[in-house]
């Protein structure tokens, strides 16, 4: 259906119920009635794609036709259960309601019907995306439903149920398949690419299985199509620059800033990545994506549709405090962001996220803002990784953002002539600058990239670093990222991962290096409740007039405090890689 190859999905499909993920609720019910014989003439599998309906669906046809069936599992070894694997059972037939919807097709597989199997038992007719059936052909498979031959069974699959008629689904067992949840979908991810000899952190899986939504067909798709365009060895970066990600980071720094009402810091965030040419889009839709997952947290949902546990932890401490209405406000505006005009122009992204952080959609800041930034905004090319759009004095594409393209903000919103630009930064990028310095810590990443500490792999853990600064016989780490910081202080409190990221250190700069992290003391512990997203908001609450800033977080007056979450320990994802 996807057009792509498919071959993991094919050769990793199920084969037995036992074998289906993450549907046990409706592999044992079928199980049950194969063993006690109760098998109903019609089934709906309802649920989103990629779950395992279609495969459910061949499994029980294998077994209702298997020669010595176990326990209500098909043996597999049968002539009738080869034949179902090897896709040439005659017994199983396999209807696409999509492009096959008429009435026509429907009389045709009623005609048929009617003959006996060949080597099976049970003729099984599969169904699939049986909504899509024209109402014609609904009355015809209705009239089929209600007096079925007796050797016939039907499967109807669909991702759409209530597109189903009533008429129809009264006559019909339904199951109801769910969304897989992220772990399920990595263990699965981690067994294939264990048989298929695929060397992917845990942290690559993670992220197809996140990307997947829940769906283990694209996921298993996602990472034949890293295995095809890496070969055997996939890293995290690689799986960024695939899935088009562009960076998982930016979106969480973006979601943050939202939460916390921070327009400046969101406006540099956007028009950094502007600079860079990313994908504003991907950007956007990331943003959405971990905003969604505050709002799941937020409303007790603790799976959260297969987030990552870094959005999790970043979501949950920038949303404290934060409403529901907020964060739903702010979710609905960016998702108006309208990118077709011009793809790579951050001005639409810009004022969602201006609208957003106004307390009413409507509120006059984002009008008054929009001519302002449009000159700046408007890029000489259409699209393209080119960084064009900077005005001609700036500097070349230093992943910082230009303090001139944040001032509008202040302007709108006060007096013109007020000074609003740059406020001193603190000396703490959250990129890694290519200062240097940085090829030495680059060289401690990659011998690292496989080495499993305490927990995680150390190497994917520590691209979380921004800067890595020599000071005496010190490196100090700084992270763009709290949740990573706190995976890094509990590698660095064990010795399984503080000696092999020692030695690496040691490695690359000749000397030997006690590793510590930033503002924390050499126990880990935090010295400093400062950090760079408070300077942020302390920035913003200056600059910004409390007109702009929400007032559910505190009119900007009390910045809201970035405490490293002492609380969390993560919970490693990285035990199913067997
Ligand atoms: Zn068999």
């Amino acid at each position: 259906m996807t057009g792509r190859s498919e071959v993991f999905y094919r050769k990793w499909r199920p084969q037995r119920f036992d074998e289906v993920a993450g549907q046990d609720h409706v592999t044992q019910t079928l199980r049950q009635a194969l063993r006690t014989d109760r098998v109903a003439h019609a089934y709906l599998l309802c649920g989103p794609r990629g779950t395992g309906k279609t495969s459910t669906a061949r499994i029980l046809a294998k077994a209702l036709n298997c020669r010595e069936p176990r326990d209500g599992e098909p043996c597999g070894g049968c002539d009738n259960c080869v034949a179902v694997t090897e896709n040439r059972m005659l017994d199983l037939i396999e209807i696409d309601a999509a492009s096959n919807r008429g009435i026509d097709n429907i009389r045709d597989l009623r005609d048929k019907a009617r003959f006996a199997p060949g080597s099976g038992t049970y003729k099984v007719y599969v169904i699939d995306e049986v909504h899509q059936l024209s109402g014609d052909a609904f009355d015809a498979l209705l009239k089929t439903l209600e007096e079925p031959p007796p050797h016939v069974i039907f499967v109807l699959a669909t991702t759409e149920t209530h597109r189903v008629p009533a008429t129809i689904l009264s006559r019909c067992q339904r199951f109801d398949f769910r969304r897989l949840s992220n772990d399920v979908v990595v263990d699965k991810l981690a067994e294939i690419a264990g048989e298929e000899d695929i060397d992917a952190d845990p942290e690559v899986l993670s992220l197809i299985a996140r990307t997947a939504y829940g769906s283990l067909r694209d996921a298993e798709n996602l990472l034949e199509q890293l295995a095809v365009s890496y070969g055997s060895e996939i890293n995290l970066d690689q799986a960024l620059e695939l899935l088009g990600l562009g960076d998982a980071e930016s979106s969480i720094e973006l979601a943050i800033a939202a939460l916390k009402s921070d327009p400046k810091q969101a406006l540099e965030i956007i028009n950094r990545e502007a600079a860079q040419g990313s994908d504003l889009g991907r950007l956007r839709g990331g943003t959405v994506d971990v905003l969604r997952a505050g709002l799941l947290v937020k409303a007790g949902v603790e799976d959260a549709l297969g987030q990552s546990q870094d959005a999790l932890d970043a979501m949950a401490e920038a949303g404290r405090g934060v409403s529901l209405e907020k964060l739903l406000h702010v979710v609905t505006e960016l998702e108006k962001a309208d990118f077709r005009q011009n793809p790579s122009s951050p001005l639409p992204l810009e004022i969602a996220i201006l609208n957003a952080l106004t307390e009413r959609p409507t509120a006059p800041v984002a009008a008054a803002l929009a001519p302002a930034l449009a000159p700046v905004g408007r890029p000489a090319a259409p699209a393209g990784p080119a960084p064009a759009r900077r005005p001609q004095s700036a500097p070349p594409p230093v992943p910082r953002q230009q303090p001139q393209r944040a001032a509008p903000v202040t302007s709108g919103t006060q007096s013109p002539g007020q000074p609003a630009g740059p406020v001193p930064e603190p000396a703490q990028p959250r990129r890694p600058a290519r200062a240097p310095g940085d090829e030495r810590w680059a060289q401690v990443i990659k011998e690292l990239s496989r080495t499993r500490g305490a927990r995680f792999i150390l190497g994917a853990l520590l691209r979380a670093v921004g800067e890595a600064k020599q000071d005496g016989d010190t490196l100090s780490i700084s992270f763009r990222q709290d949740s990573m910081e706190e995976r890094v202080v509990n590698e660095l409190a064990d010795p399984r991962g503080r000696s092999p990221i020692e030695t690496a250190v040691e490695n690359a700069y000749g000397v030997k290096l006690k590793v510590v992290i930033a503002g924390r003391d050499s126990n880990g512990a935090a010295k400093k409740t400062t950090t760079a997203m408070d300077s942020h908001i302390v920035r913003a609450a200056v600059t910004m007039g409390a007109r702009i800033v929400d007032e559910g977080n505190a009119g900007g007056t009390t910045p809201a405090k970035v405490e490293p979450s002492d609380e969390s320990v993560p919970e490693p994802d990285t035990d199913q890689s067997g």
